[in-house]
Order: structure tokens, then C-alpha cells, then sequence
């Protein structure tokens, strides 16, 4: 068993193509004509052999799956496989989750549709909509319209509410594998998210486009979320068009 592709799709979009601990860069751009060099390290959390560090028996799908992997730059892996006191299992799973967060939450290149990878946008009206964009992608680009002028509790609401969509797309495939009924209670929650953005006044714009990552050597898709005030959706459709023309 070794690291799937799918895998390896996951890790590299969700961390940004960058290292969970320095947030460096993992991809040097082309120097002279020479095609840029990958400089990121897929490391295990739990060592893959006896001995290693933070070694504990693990199935081996589990040991190459996506929450046994973080990414980091060469000189992070060697310290943290040097000292598996320090960095336990818990601490590197937590410095995952945050650094996956913040990628998530910097990634706000404006209304969707402002690039010509991005499909149309369109109203997400349900909760399945939602979660069927989510888990199928590898990648997240989720946030507010930047002309929403969010006060602190709506910005809140959004952030909760993204967070809500962004998790269960994360978990995604462990729901598909617990069948239907699993995958119906997903629905359920991520439809309740929606509803409270729904019920304060806002209106959900989901899309895809295609990502790329590892100096290019990943592709696969990136879901795109925008949440628009219901009362700006004309507008911002408007604009959109414009753009096109
Ligand atoms: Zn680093």
C-alpha cells in the first residue's frame, strides 16, 4: 500500500501547497527555464514502520490515508520525527486542522464567476446540493461576498456556517462508506446550516472549478462557495453577466 493519487489530491489542495507548521511555500516557481522543484514532504503522523516515530499499529490504509498525512518542508518532518515527544499525534492533528482552516479561510478571490475556470455560480436551494458539491471535491474556496459588509455576529453566522459545509465535505467519503442513511443525516445537517443563512437574510452561491496543485502535477476539482445577502443576489448576478460580456 502506498499513498493514492486521491490522496495525495486531498493533502496537497487542503493545505494550500503549503507546510502545516511554517506555512512556507512548497512549490519553487521555474528558475532559468528550469521547471519549478517540488519542496513539500508527505509526512506520516504515525510512523509507517515499527520504530519510527509515533509508531502504533495501523491498518495500512490507514497508515497511508489522508488523516494519517500531513504536509510539510524537509526541515519540519526532520524535527518532528526527531522529536515524537513533542510533537504527539495529538498536536500534529491539531496543527493539520488549523492550518487547513486558515487555507480555507484565505482563499477569497472575489465573487465566483471572476475567472474564466470558474463554472456559472448558481443558488444552492438544499442542503444535498451542497453536500454533493463539498465531498466530491479535493479543494475548498469558501467565504462572503466581499461587498456584504458582514457585521461581527453576521460574519459569525457565515463563518459557522461555512465551517459546517467544510466539515462534512472533509469527512465526505467516511459518510458515503456508512450508506445511505449516514449520508441522509449529512444532508440533514448541512441543510440546517443553510437554513440558519437562509433565515438572516442570505443566499448560498455554489460552482466548481478545476484546481492544481504540487507545481501542477495534482488536478481535480475545488468547490467554490459564496454567501451573497439575498437582497445583493440581483446585483451580483448583473455584475456577473457583465463580465462575460
Ligand atoms: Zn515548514
Amino acid at each position: 500500500m502506498s499513498i493514492t493519487s486521491e490522496t495525495r489530491k486531498r493533502l496537497w489542495a487542503r493545505s494550500g501547497n503549503r507546510c502545516a507548521l511554517c506555512r512556507k511555500e512548497l512549490v519553487r516557481d521555474d528558475v532559468d527555464g528550469l521547471p519549478g522543484a517540488l519542496i513539500g514532504e508527505e509526512a506520516h503522523i504515525v510512523a509507517r514502520s515499527p520504530g519510527g516515530p509515533r509508531y502504533a499499529p495501523l491498518d495500512p490504509e490507514a497508515r497511508d490515508g489522508y488523516s494519517n498525512l500531513l504536509l510539510l518542508c524537509a526541515n519540519d518532518h526532520t524535527q518532528v520525527d526527531a522529536q515524537p515527544t513533542r510533537y504527539t499525534v495529538e498536536l500534529l492533528e491539531n496543527l493539520k486542522r488549523s492550518h487547513e482552516r486558515w487555507v480555507t479561510n484565505r482563499l477569497h478571490p472575489g465573487p465566483a464567476g471572476d475567472d474564466s475556470s470558474h463554472t456559472r455560480a448558481v443558488v444552492m436551494v438544499s442542503g444535498a446540493e451542497i453536500w454533493d458539491l463539498m465531498f466530491k471535491a479535493y479543494g475548498y474556496d469558501c467565504g462572503a461576498d466581499e461587498d456584504a459588509d458582514l457585521t461581527d455576529a453576521e460574519a459569525d453566522l457565515v463563518d459557522d456556517a461555512l465551517q459546517a459545509f467544510v466539515d462534512w465535505g472533509e469527512i465526505g467519503p467516511d459518510v458515503v462508506s456508512h450508506g445511505f442513511r449516514a449520508m441522509r443525516d449529512a444532508k440533514r445537517s448541512v441543510h440546517a446550516a443553510l437554513d440558519d443563512l437562509t433565515s438572516a437574510g442570505f443566499v448560498v452561491l455554489g460552482g466548481e472549478r478545476q484546481g492544481s496543485w504540487a507545481g501542477g502535477t495534482l488536478t481535480g476539482k475545488v468547490a467554490l462557495l459564496r454567501v451573497v445577502r439575498a437582497d445583493h443576489l440581483h446585483r451580483y448576478v448583473i455584475s456577473q453577466s457583465q463580465e462575460r460580456a
